[in-house]
């Protein structure tokens, strides 16, 4: 058995942040990373991006380019291509695939997720996109010619869609809400989208009941949408097995950890896509599948298993990039909460904001190609800031003027 330490599971942006920040947090004990991706840790949202445009073949990576050997120079043992298969949380050991037990003193779980895929006939024809083979697969086979279609108008299913659209193919997004993006509770910013992709020259067919996937595409309740490639973006589902197995407690769809990001389990801790935090600011748990989480519950790990017991505060941001359109979220709103949406900005094409209010209060914010009110709105969502809606939507007032 290796010795003891930190051993993280699950080789990706939180795992791989958490190891890089014990050792920039001065911890000198044994660091074991494993993975069962045969890359080393790497960042995903290119893959939806300028990998899926053809303009690189490579990912970013977590650290240095992709060199497995750049792990060791920091003193981590890193283990690719392996999946851990069971916790015995009483003995504080991992076995891996290879029949390999390591031992842990503490243990991060940062297992991610993966794609969902409808349960209808043909599913498995269609491609799901979360590694980097996936997005090359999806790539090739777009290049070899033919229609798209992408069940699933969200964030991955956009970001496609405008990335093969301006890889030169013909696209169809077919969605079954009545309108993209519906996750974000607004009609007006779904139909911003909506204009933007179809000015494109992308179709999106909104309402759509998907029967099933063929060798000719994808058969709705009332057509076939005629494609020689499918690929189905319907969210995804967080790798809960491991923890399932240890009995650890279970929150907001994810492993249910503290402010401190701790585990039911004193010995186990868990980041990224699949830990539902105790979040101070919002008295709720929070689980959020996105980068700037992911890295940042990494880069948190490093203080709190090197002996700060200062809880993790910080409110979720992602960003997305589609066509030339940028976008950036700040803020947390809720599930199922009911949120009024206030737009400022009449160009879709130019700047323009959307406002989340919550009771009145400013409880998130997207931004769209606007670059420079990060603090601004940083300080409009920390401080949950009421502001007169006149104001919110005012072009002429600026944002670092509403708190
Ligand atoms: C195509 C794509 C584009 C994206 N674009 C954006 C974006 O623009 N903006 C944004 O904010 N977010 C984006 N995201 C989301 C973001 O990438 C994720 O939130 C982030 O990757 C989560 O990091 P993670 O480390 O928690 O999990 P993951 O990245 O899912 O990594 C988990 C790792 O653990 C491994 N693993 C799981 N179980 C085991 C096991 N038992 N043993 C060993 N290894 C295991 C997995 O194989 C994986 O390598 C995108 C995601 C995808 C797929």
């Amino acid at each position: 058995m290796a010795g003891r330490g930190v051993l993280i599971i699950g080789a990706s942006l939180a795992g791989g942040s958490a190891a890089l920040a014990l050792r920039e947090n001065g911890y000198d004990g044994p660091v074991t990373l494993v993975g069962d991706e045969k890359e080393a840790p790497y960042e995903r949202p290119p893959l939806s991006k300028q990998v899926m445009q053809g303009e690189r073949d490579q990912p970013d990576w977590v650290l240095a380019d992709g060199d497995a050997s750049a792990w060791a120079a920091q003193d981590i043992t890193f283990r690719s291509g392996r999946r851990a298969t069971g916790i015995d949380a009483a003995a504080r050991t991992v076995t891996l695939d290879d029949g390999d037990v390591l031992g842990y003193e503490s243990l991060v779980l940062a297992t991610g997720s993966e794609p969902r895929r409808l349960s209808i006939p043909g599913s498995d024809r269609a491609h799901t996109l979360r590694t980097l083979d996936d997005s090359l697969a999806i790539r090739r086979a777009a290049e070899a010619g033919g229609r798209v279609a992408i069940i699933g108008g969200s964030w991955i299913g956009c970001e496609v869609g405008a990335s093969l659209r301006r890889h030169g193919c013909d696209v169809e997004i077919v969605e079954k809400a009545p309108g993209l993006l519906s996750i974000l509770g607004s009609d007006e910013v779904s139909a911003r989208l909506l204009d933007l992709h179809r000015a494109q020259g992308v179709a999106v067919t909104l309402g759509a009941d998907v029967r099933e996937v063929t060798a000719d595409g994808v058969v709705l309740a009332d057509r076939v949408v005629e494609a020689s490639l499918v690929v189905q973006a319907v969210g995804v589902a967080p790798r809960l097995d491991l923890a399932r197995a240890a009995g650890l407690a279970e929150a907001a769809g994810g492993v249910a950890v503290s402010s401190t990001l701790r585990t039911s389990d004193p010995h186990i801790w868990a980041a990224g896509d699949i830990a539902a935090v105790d979040h101070p600011r919002y008295g709720k748990p929070v689980r959020v599948e996105h980068w700037d989480v992911a890295a940042k519950h990494g880069q948190y790990l490093g203080k709190a298993l090197t002996g700060s017991s200062e809880p993790y505060t910080r409110a979720p941001y992602f960003f997305s990039d589609q066509y030339e359109l940028g976008f950036e979220y700040r803020g947390w709103v809720e599930p199922g909460a009911s949120a009024e949406v206030v737009v400022r900005g009449a160009d879709p094409a130019g700047s323009w904001y959307a406002f989340w209010l919550v009771d009145g209060a400013v409880q998130a914010v997207l931004n769209a190609n606007a670059w420079d009110d990060g603090d601004a709105i940083w300080k409009l969502v920390n401080g949950r800031a009421s502001v007169e809606k006149a104001r919110l939507t005012d072009p002429s007032v600026p944002l670092a003027e509403l708190t």
